[in-house]
């Protein structure tokens, strides 16, 4: 059989414990078989980051920048106590949040639905995909203790050092207490406002953004004003003609609107509330193992990965010989996700079409009832009796329905 060719590479960045074990899994039983895959290899194992002082994260993001797609596999944000299995020179920082940084991107969330594994809040029979603001708010935070008798201010000063604004943040007289210093730039928040929208529309998406802005008339009010002009003046007439629309209400009235409907929209969310509330609603779908995550820049780079991490438990496990059974279908997603953008930039429908078969065969093989034990609890499908398979086992089920 011929296999299918490549023009341009997608960026491959490697990574960790048991989610490398699957990464070598998924090219060889499932991609290289069909696909003549040409990749931009970049190794961001710890062990790589280390040798290189980290300089190969930012050479991967910076391939990212010119390639326009990358796959990647979980990585460790080492610790202190990673710095000790590993013996590392430093605790690195979090690759995410250097290729992020470089990419000026935003993280979309989706889950995977499966026919069979059914979430945990019963309505939801579509997905929800969250989009998370991945700069400012409390992640660049200023924090202060203050202590009874202390004064606490928020004070802004020119060019020069001069002070200029300057507003009583409280009067610590009452006792101790603690305070914090947020920001956001304008930029970044125009920028994430134009990847949502733009993000909706490719995918037929109606959009609910949620803030604050009756408390935080300054703050909240900002990222509101900016949507809606954003909107206004660009997407408006685009969202009418492809039937999506776009609200923004009060991220309470937001929560209430997800939970009682049925689904099917782009929630975009401040930095926090997007940490907190994809775990949710990844957890409310059924499994981390069946959320998939897209970062994607302002200027259209796309860099596809799992929402899960490097699966620390299971490795060890694997490690000492004994059996896992680990999902492998968020990092299949990734390298599908990758293939396909790749093949819709260069034209390349055959690379779109393997791609699509191959999640179609990944989903066959859970509807019939063939998962790892995440899965086991979730399924209900008519009387098909679930059978437990290992990471190997469900991968090679997988490779089976795909020919
Ligand atoms: P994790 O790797 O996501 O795993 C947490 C638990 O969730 C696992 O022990 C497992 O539960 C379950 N789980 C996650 N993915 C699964 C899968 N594919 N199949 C089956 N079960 C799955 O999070 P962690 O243990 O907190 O972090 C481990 C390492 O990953 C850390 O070093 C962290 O820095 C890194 N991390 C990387 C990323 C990233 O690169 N994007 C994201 C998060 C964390 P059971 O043990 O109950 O089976
Ligand atoms: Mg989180």
């Amino acid at each position: 059989m011929k296999k299918i060719e490549m023009r341009v590479p997608v960026v491959e960045m490697d990574g960790d414990e048991m989610t490398r074990v699957i990464w070598r899994l998924i090219k060889s039983r499932l991609i290289e078989p069909f696909v003549d895959l040409k990749t931009d290899y970049y190794d961001l194992g710890l062990k790589n980051r280390d040798a290189t002082d980290d300089k190969i994260t930012v050479q991967s993001a910076l391939a990212v920048k010119k390639y326009g797609v990358a796959v990647k596999c979980a990585t460790i944000t080492p610790n202190a106590q990673r710095v000790e299995e590993y013996g590392l020179k430093k605790a690195w920082p979090s690759p995410n949040g250097t290729i992020r940084r470089i990419l000026d991107g935003t993280v979309f969330r989706a889950p995977i639905t499966v026919k069979g594994i059914t979430p945990y809040v019963g309505g939801w029979t579509s997905p929800i995909v969250i989009a998370r603001h991945a700069y400012g708010d409390i992640y660049n935070a200023a924090e202060l203790p203050a202590s009874s008798g202390e004064k606490a201010y928020l004070v802004i000063t020119d060019k020069t050092g001069a002070e200029i604004k300057r507003k009583l943040i409280h009067d610590f007289s009452d006792g101790d207490g603690v305070v914090q210093g947020m920001h956001n730039l304008d930029a970044s928040i125009t920028s994430f406002a134009e990847c949502c929208l733009a993000y909706a529309l490719e995918n037929r998406l109606s959009v609910m953004f949620g803030a604050k802005d009756t408390v935080s008339k300054t703050y909240d009010g900002r990222f509101k004003e900016i949507f809606n002009s954003v909107y206004e003046k660009k997407y408006k007439t685009a969202f009418g003609a492809a039937g999506i629309s776009f609200l923004y209400t009060l991220i309470d009235d937001a929560v209430a609107r997800v939970m009682r409907g049925n689904g099917g929209l782009l929630w975009v969310c401040k930095n926090y509330d997007g940490d907190v509330m994809s775990d949710m609603v990844a957890t409310a779908y059924g499994s981390l193992g069946l959320m998939s995550s897209v970062l994607v820049s302002p200027d259209g780079k796309y860099e596809f990965e799992a929402a899960h991490g490097t699966v620390t438990r299971h490795y060890y496990k694997h490690l000492n010989g004994e059996e896992t059974s680990t999902n492998p279908i968020a990092t299949i997603w990734a390298w599908t996700g990758a293939l396909k953008k790749r093949g819709e930039l260069d034209g390349n429908n055959e690379l779109v079409n393997f791609a699509v078969g191959l999640e179609n065969a990944a989903l066959r093989t859970m509807e019939s009832g063939f998962l790892t034990s995440d899965l086991i609890p979730l399924f209900k499908n008519g009387d098909i009796e679930p059978v437990k398979l290992n990471t190997e086992e469900f991968l090679n089920k997988i490779a089976k329905n795909l020919v």
